[in-house]
């Protein structure tokens, strides 16, 4: 039980300070409605309508400068010739925050594709700050030098996560060390089942960047399927998992490491916990909704659009997101079509399980 223990230890304390970090870049400037909303989502009951969202996860492009090859802004980009139409520019961005469903929301995600690639990002940013607002960017780095951290520090991000991979590792690797910023960084990585059983000590190598003292903390996620098949999705019958994790306590003890949840194998009896279609809004440049990090905003706008004329749509209502929600309550055991190879659907449950299932298995 003690690893378990230092596993929940460990991610309550990377969220704490996340929590705090974005408090304290804000400097009291929070908007009273945003936070207000926040309370209000904390309160109300889930339903199959949309609720109180509280972050929008806004794709500022769909462009990046690397091709990792779980990626689904590539698989959802659309044809070549259509992905310039996909670009937010400041007024882009002022027409998306005026929507209600936009404005509510006290953090804003800026991502892609790669956020740097944005033009107008600290334009974005400094918007969002003077409305009181969080900002936070999820980007490789490859494009972050001193100065444009310095100029996001300015504008007043308030925070940026670096998502770790083979490409960047090394730019990374040499960047984070080198800086100093008033701008709290992030590193996270997503585990893929093939690293755990044919790279497992590069991989723990890998996180040594975790250790900068720029380096607010490390969140690791699980890899997803998207639809081709399992891929490299981490089980809870993966014996490594939790060796792999026990791995990382020891040999980062200092830092807060927000560990992945696993996917589990058998669901039966098991309550179902995700609840970010009813907490988060995926948008893109048009207004295209998406439902959650699996299903992004689809370029074809499949998932409904915030300017569409049908008002149900408008809201992140309209009838597949309804069918994720609906699914997502239901006591039935099995669990939604969609939402199958996905580790947001049971929360810290499934580590326990691991846990006891690694037990069992020693
Ligand atoms: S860096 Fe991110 S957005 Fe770019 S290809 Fe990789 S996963 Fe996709
Ligand atoms: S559990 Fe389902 S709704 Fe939640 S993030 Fe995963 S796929 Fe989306």
């Amino acid at each position: 039980m003690e690893n378990y223990k230092a596993i929940a230890k460990s991610t309550s304390r990377y969220f704490r300070r996340t929590l705090m970090d974005l408090l304290r870049r804000q400097r009291g400037l929070v908007s009273p409605m945003a936070a207000m909303n926040v309370l209000r989502q904390m309160a109300s009951k889930k339903s199959g309508a949309m609720g109180r969202c509280v972050q929008v996860n806004l794709l500022l492009t769909r462009r990046c400068n690397l091709r990792c090859s779980f990626c689904c802004v590539d698989k959802l980009s659309g044809s070549k010739n259509r992905i310039k139409e996909f670009e937010v520019d400041f007024a882009r961005f002022k027409e998306l925050f005026a929507h209600p469903l936009v404005a509510i929301n006290l953090s804003y995600v800026l991502m892609g594709g790669e956020p740097l690639l944005c033009n107008d990002l600290e334009r974005i940013v400094a918007f969002l700050k003077s409305k009181g607002r969080f900002s936070r960017i999820i980007t490789n780095g490859l494009l972050l030098t001193g100065d444009r951290l310095k100029s996001l520090e300015k504008a007043g991000l308030s925070q940026a996560i670096i998502s770790l991979y083979d490409t960047n590792e090394e730019y990374v690797g040499n960047f984070l060390p080198s800086v100093k910023s008033g701008v709290p960084i992030y590193l996270s990585k997503v585990l893929l089942g093939s690293d755990l059983e044919n790279r497992y000590d590069e991989l723990l190598d890998g996180l040594k960047v975790c250790t900068a003292p720029q380096c607010r903390g490390l969140m690791l996620s699980n890899c997803m399927s998207y639809g081709d098949g399992e891929g490299d999705v981490v089980y809870d019958d993966n014996p490594l998992l939790m060796k792999f994790y026990g791995d990382v306590l020891k040999k980062y003890p200092e830092v807060p490491v927000s560990f992945a949840y696993p996917v589990l194998r058998r669901t039966e009896g098991m309550k179902k916990k995700c609840s970010v279609p009813w907490n988060t809004v995926y948008l893109d440049a048009k207004g295209n909704l998406g439902m959650c990090c699996k299903f992004q905003a689809h370029p074809d706008g499949k998932f409904g659009n915030i300017f569409s004329a049908d008002s149900e749509e408008r809201m992140a209502n309209g009838p597949a997101f309804r069918r994720l929600r609906t699914g997502l309550l239901s006591d039935r055991p099995n669990i939604p079509a969609e939402c199958a190879g996905c580790s947001n659907l049971y929360d810290d449950c499934s580590l326990r399980m691991l846990f006891e299932k690694s037990s069992a298995r020693d």
